[in-house]
């Protein structure tokens, strides 16, 4: 997902002129939205262990800056299937609701942040040709409005400077991670307006939204290189190998990295966050199969694209990415 597309050179996007100046909202009282420390970040996620597999220790190191953090849960993960076979038991099966919600406790405390689910039911991801239908009532089949508007008062409560979330494709094609993607743009777009979901508290604007670029060619790459060069066995030669079929995809929207945060020292504890969702992590599979100490090495990273932005800060793109999500903010809020 490195790789520039037509669509994914919008460093200062929807909000800036071709001569790169700044277009504020109507309404938008930017010296107020800047000026109210502390820092603050949202990241707005699908199901519990969605936040501790992309953009943990960004959340993790900049917790332990002083940043307040909340992660929105859009879904219980109702209908997430168990991944772990340790765990795949009855009793288990019998209260998977309930055991996230406390596997999500454990990650959140690990995490360091704070965390809230917005009460929406798993759409299930569907699977079969042709598709199923999705369940009735579920996330995915809410109008936008219904979908976004426990969104939007998360963000008028808790006034975040910066908002993550995923990009156009839902990060991989589950319909929960998509209609969280459409959420979090409605959101971004409608909290600071007072006409729009008038019943969900005074309005505020975020001021910067990252889509994550988790999963992306050049990171497996160099994963995948350092661990040839240390002469262990390598898990990302298949991944790589069927990355030419997803490149070549026209459906399929790429996002530049504009933005890589270094957050190598928190790997251990994002690590630890993920191991905390027990039903859907395999300690012994993909996930920690590349050494912690190789990953600081070679791609010692979080990734994002900056999607929208209405402060100003200089010009950022794939060869000359910003290090620091709260650029262009941090300087202008009093802490
Ligand atoms: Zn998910």
């Amino acid at each position: 997902m490195s790789t520039a597309g037509p669509d994914s050179v919008v460093p200062h996007a929807a909000c800036a002129t071709p001569n790169g100046a700044q277009v504020v909202p109507d309404g938008v009282d930017l010296a107020a939205a800047s000026s109210a420390g502390p820092l603050r970040m949202m990241a707005v996620h699908a199901h519990p262990d969605d936040e501790s597999s992309k953009g943990a220790a960004t959340m993790a190191r900049y917790v332990r800056e002083g940043v307040e953090v909340l992660v929105c849960t859009l879904t219980g993960g109702e209908r997430g299937d168990i991944l772990n076979k340790a765990m795949d038991r009855p009793e288990v099966q019998a209260n998977l609701p309930r055991i996230r919600r406390d596997e999500m406790a454990k990650a959140r405390d690990i995490l360091g942040v704070r965390q809230q689910f917005l009460g929406f039911v798993d759409s299930g991801l569907p699977e079969g040709d042709p598709l199923p239908p999705l369940p009735d009532g579920c996330f995915a089949l809410q109008p936008l409005d219904v979908a976004a508007k426990p969104l939007v008062k998360a963000v008028r409560e808790f006034k975040p400077h910066v908002m993550l979330t995923y990009d156009d494709n839902g990060g991989y094609p589950h319909p929960d991670h998509i209609m969280t993607h459409r959420v979090s743009v409605e959101a971004f777009e409608a909290a600071a307006d007072p006409e729009r979901y008038p019943d969900c508290g005074d309005p505020w604007q975020p001021l910067k939204l990252y889509y994550f670029v988790s999963f992306h060619r050049a990171r497996f790459v160099a994963l995948h290189e350092k661990m040839l060069e240390l002469g262990l066995e390598s898990p990302y030669a298949e991944r790589l190998a069927e990355w030419s079929d997803r490149a070549s995809d026209p459906e399929r929207k790429v996002f530049e990295v504009t933005s890589r945060v270094p957050c190598g020292d928190y790997f251990e504890i994002r690590d630890q966050a993920l191991l905390a969702h027990a039903t859907q992590v395999d300690p012994n599979g993909f996930w920690f199969s590349c050494p912690v100490s190789v990953q600081r090495e070679a791609w010692p990273t979080e990734d994002y694209h900056l999607a929208r932005s209405i402060v100003d800060a200089p010009a950022i793109d794939a060869d000359s990415p910003e290090d620091d999500l709260f650029a262009g903010i941090r300087e202008k809020v009093r802490c």
